[in-house]
């Protein structure tokens, strides 16, 4: 008989393991672990085995910080070898931040990490919890994906290319940009040509802390005021959502010049699309080319979610302003195409 595979869960919070109080769902210590030791399909003989660690502090992932995804991260390398794979339970609120952030901080990983939560709480009668559980722990024992992944709505997605579409759907996530990795229908359909190659080298945690960065969303009739102002304070970092393929009002001279010295003095300033699907591409309009002249780098089709985790990934690894725009250009773990 072939050996039981070791999954180990992390269990952070969410709505998966919430229960209804005064002011709605909230995390209740002991809950779910309790839950789940009654659900029967768990102590299946084909089942994998699995160990869980309830975080003391169980947070709506509204709440979560890079702080929580450095402690993910760290108690998933102190148990690494001693498991075959991840489950990390979580609220879908900022599910996706949280896989990208993985996604990077996690270099050189060779065994899964699946990212999964429910909409609805175990506890409900029509819960998605037991279903995305029980799947992500067969994906699992099936498949050694080398990667951080977010399963959801019967599908495994790469953790860095999801968004959260939905507020009520139980197919909350999408990964507009790239194919899911597995489609968990009545079989599991993997495709396997899309899935990274598993790394050589020793896996490494690269922590990360947050630089001062600031989201700003272009639309028709902004005051340059605004980026005037930010461009006052110490700002390392600017994500500037722009229009269509990366274009924005080049009939704004303020607004150009302001970019290009905020570019020159050491700024960090990312052109990211405001659309879902395809791809930044400054060299199509007129509008696209005066940004890549003031100096802004591209995003390409990478998620909104991708593009800051990135940004806050290469200023905790890289001190050098050049190496970080170079870098935040080039596909690091799947998160673009190139
Ligand atoms: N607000 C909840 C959370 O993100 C939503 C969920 O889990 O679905 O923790």
């Amino acid at each position: 008989m072939n050996k039981r595979k070791k999954i180990f869960i992390i269990y952070t919070g969410g709505t998966i393991g919430m229960q209804p109080s005064k002011r709605g769902y909230t995390p209740a210590a002991g809950f779910l672990t309790q839950q789940l030791a009654k659900i029967p399909e768990l102590q299946y003989p084909d089942m994998p085995l699995y160990t869980i660690k309830e975080y003391a502090t169980l947070i709506d992932s509204a709440n979560m910080t890079p702080q929580q995804w450095n402690k993910i991260a760290n108690d998933i390398m102190e148990v690494y070898h001693e498991y075959d794979g991840f489950i990390v339970l979580h609220g879908t609120d900022t599910m996706a931040y949280t896989t990208s952030a993985l996604s990077f901080m996690l270099e050189n990983l060779t065994k899964p990490v699946i990212v999964t939560g429910s909409q609805l709480p175990l506890f409900e009668i029509r819960t998605d919890a037991r279903q995305t559980i029980i799947t992500s722990l067969l994906i699992i024992n099936n498949y050694a994906i080398p990667e951080v992944c977010l399963y959801f709505g019967h599908q495994l997605f790469r953790g860095n290319r999801a968004r959260k579409m939905s507020v009520f759907s139980f197919t909350a996530f999408a990964s507009p940009n790239f194919p899911p990795l597995v489609a968990a229908g009545t079989n599991f359909d993997s495709n396997e040509t899309l899935w990274r190659k598993p790394s050589r080298k020793k896996l490494k945690l690269q922590k990360i802390n947050e630089p001062m960065l600031v989201w700003l969303r272009l639309f028709p009739g902004m005051s340059c005021d605004i980026l005037r102002q930010i461009l006052q304070t110490p700002v390392q970092a600017i994500v500037l959502e722009t229009f269509g393929s990366g274009n924005a009002p080049d009939n704004n001279p303020e607004l150009i010049k302001l970019l290009k010295q905020a570019c020159a003095r050491g700024v960090v300033i990312v052109n990211l699309s405001q659309c879902l699907y395809g791809s930044v591409d400054m060299t199509q309009y007129a509008t696209g080319s005066a940004l890549a002249e003031a100096g802004l780098i591209s995003s390409y089709d990478m998620t909104p979610e991708a593009t800051l985790t990135k940004l806050y990934y290469l200023f905790s690894k890289e001190k050098s302003i050049t190496k970080i725009k170079q870098q935040f250009q080039q596909d690091l773990c799947g998160e673009l195409t190139v």
